[in-house]
């Protein structure tokens, strides 16, 4: 949960399932779900179900699962591409929008660097589903 009194976080919606994601992760600490507007197919998110800003503020009890879970979010996206990025953006310059610790794991392809693009295009379902299913367990 975000602080008393603060806006409601977005990741802490996605968690509590008040809004809308395209899970495709959970286990007791974590839960992993599309970006929804990906620079590739199959740009996701790992977020820690406990909400903190960033990194540094994760209990250390929760580090090691969280880690885990990164490595097994990692394992699944390699079903898309062995080739692929793996960011965490702490603070308003260095790029982080939302205030809830997230890793980006970002499949590369031979299509050269996405990451230049203006705006990026909103995830539709139908690319969803077939995301989802790529990296569906086990
Ligand atoms: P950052 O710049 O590291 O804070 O990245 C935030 C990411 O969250 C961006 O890539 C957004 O596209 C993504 N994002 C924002 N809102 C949602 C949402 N409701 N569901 C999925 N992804 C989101
Ligand atoms: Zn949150």
């Amino acid at each position: 949960m975000a602080a008393a009194g603060a806006p409601p976080c977005i990741f802490c919606e996605i968690v509590a399932r008040r809004s809308p994601a395209y899970i495709f992760y959970e286990d007791a600490t974590a839960l992993g779900f599309l970006d929804i507007f990906p620079f590739t197919r199959g740009h996701v998110l790992l977020v820690p179900k406990r909400h903190v800003d960033r990194l540094i503020e994760l209990p250390e009890a929760d580090q090691g699962p969280f880690l885990r879970a990164l490595a097994t979010v990692c394992r699944r996206v390699e079903r898309l591409s062995s080739h692929y990025n793996v960011a965490l953006n702490q603070g308003a310059l260095a790029g982080q929008i939302v205030f809830h610790l997230h890793f980006h794991i970002i499949p590369r392809y031979d299509e050269g660097n996405p990451f230049g693009v203006r705006s990026r295009e909103r995830l539709r379902d139908d690319a969803a589903a077939s995301v989802v299913a790529a990296l569906a367990p086990p």
